[in-house]
């Protein structure tokens, strides 16, 4: 613990990974911490709502066991992980018919080669791709040359068929971005990631993450309920107008608040969107922790997933809860979006459908930061010292996912210690 930061009262404004993790580094290092967040429990964007004895996420979402902030951060045992299976089940056109790619990243011949669909090109740039994202750091990919991630896998030597029929979907589902126009760079982020580890969902649900963390801050250091109006460096103003000062305040809030709080100090990266709806069902569609994925580009669907097959506490004894998701805005009230994803369910899995009650529809707008191939400066996106003690985290200042939000949590309180100890040294 350093002399200086055993002094410091700081501020986080926000209560979703990267709040949570900036609080218990700064915590960590000796700090007096205040976390506000607005609503009425922490989680930003990782919530977990139990409906009728179904657990269901804000969205379909996954936890990599690669990731190094996860590892470094949480209690994997904990959380209970439970993995879905590597690979995917394919819809390419027949009712009830269904290709199976099983772990192409890391297993690509095995796998490809049940798919027909992929030929020994696809063979080749796959173990090409493998071998470019494990080398060198996590964030060698950021210091790569940039293009589109549809471009990229073109460039690796993928064939259509494969990228149409696999890459497109599975890539679209984790970047929301069907049109694959997002950056190239998140692209082998992520490859890496599948590449050295499982997608899981903890036994009782995402939300049972920031629970975890949350569990770990010293009493009375989270204000729920308590939205934060205006920051500065030396404080903040609560929504009922009261001020709180502190030595620091770090904004972790999503990017648009983030912006309106800081005056515009970060960039607007704009948003990719989702619309997810849980059905309750009398049984899965498809046994097993799969992932399945729309082969043939027709929507609005991309992907389906049955957590109840990953962990079984996601649905009541005898029930299954089924997920579809698109990956953009679709339009509509809640019985369009049911009436329209139901014609494309009913086209992959036949009559049974007929028989699953939705349970929720969820649209989220502002899911992920859209990173796009674009010319913003790294150094920009990635600093979180805004100016005097001001400081941001979030996941728009990494990448959009959990592995960003943690390190980007991770890097503010340090950089928060590195300015309060310089300032104490000044005026000392
Ligand atoms: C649908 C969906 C799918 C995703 N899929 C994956 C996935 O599969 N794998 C993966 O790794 N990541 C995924 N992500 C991304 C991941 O969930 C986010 O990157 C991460 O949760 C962002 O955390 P954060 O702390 O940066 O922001 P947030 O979680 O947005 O936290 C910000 C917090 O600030 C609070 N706040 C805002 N304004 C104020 C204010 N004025 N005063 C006080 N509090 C305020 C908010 O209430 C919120 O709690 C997905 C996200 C979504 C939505």
């Amino acid at each position: 613990m350093s002399e200086s930061s055993s002094r410091s009262h700081v501020i986080v404004v926000g209560a979703g990974l990267s709040g949570l993790a900036c609080s218990l580094a700064l915590i960590a290092d000796g700090n007096r911490v205040t976390l506000f967040e607005s609503s009425d429990r922490p989680g930003g964007r990782i919530k977990t709502d139990i409906v009728d004895g179904f657990r269901i996420d804000r969205g379909f979402q996954v936890l990599l066991d690669s990731y190094p902030e996860a590892k470094a951060q949480l209690d994997l045992k904990a959380l209970q992980l439970r993995p879905f299976e590597p690979g995917a089940r394919i819809f390419t056109g027949s009712t009830g018919r269904f290709a199976s790619v099983t772990d192409p990243l890391r297993r690509p011949w095995e796998s490809l080669k049940g798919l027909r669909v992929a030929s020994s090109r696809d063979l080749v740039a796959a173990w090409r791709m493998n071998s470019l994202v494990r080398t060198g750091a996590h964030d060698a990919p950021f210091n790569r040359p940039e293009t589109t991630a549809l471009a990229r896998l073109y460039a690796a030597g993928f064939s259509a068929t494969m990228i149409e029929t696999f890459l497109r979907p599975f890539y679209g589902g984790v970047l929301l971005d069907r049109s694959l126009s997002t950056s190239s760079r998140l692209l082998e982020y992520y490859w890496r990631y599948f590449v050295e580890g499982r997608a899981s969902l903890p036994r009782l649900g995402m939300e049972e993450i920031p629970k975890h963390l949350a569990a770990k801050l010293p009493s009375g250091t989270l204000r729920c309920s308590t939205r934060v109006a205006a920051t500065d460096g030396n404080g903040v103003t609560l929504a009922d107008g009261s001020r709180v000062v502190a030595d620091a305040v770090v904004i972790a809030t999503e990017m648009d608040e983030c912006r309106r709080l800081s005056h515009d100090a970060v960039i607007d990266q704009g948003w990719r969107g989702t619309v997810m709806l849980a059905y309750d069902a009398p049984r899965a569609p498809i046994t097993g922790a799969w992932l399945i994925l729309d082969g043939t580009g027709k929507g609005p669907i991309n992907h389906v997933a049955v957590p109840s097959e990953v962990s079984p506490d996601y649905a009541p004894e005898g029930r299954s809860l089924v997920y579809a998701s698109s990956c953009d805005n679709t339009e509509g009230d809640d019985v369009a979006i049911d009436t329209s994803f139901r014609g494309q369910l009913r086209c992959w899995f036949g009559e049974i459908v007929d028989a699953w009650r939705p349970i929720r529809t969820m649209r989220i707008r502002r899911a992920l930061p859209a990173r796009y191939a674009s010319p913003f400066p790294r150094d920009a996106q990635l600093n979180s010292h805004l100016g005097g003690n001001l400081f941001a985290a979030g996941d728009h200042l990494e990448t959009g996912s959990i592995n960003g939000a943690l390190a980007s949590g991770r890097r503010a309180a340090k950089d928060v210690a590195a300015a309060l100890a310089s300032s104490y040294e000044a005026r000392e």
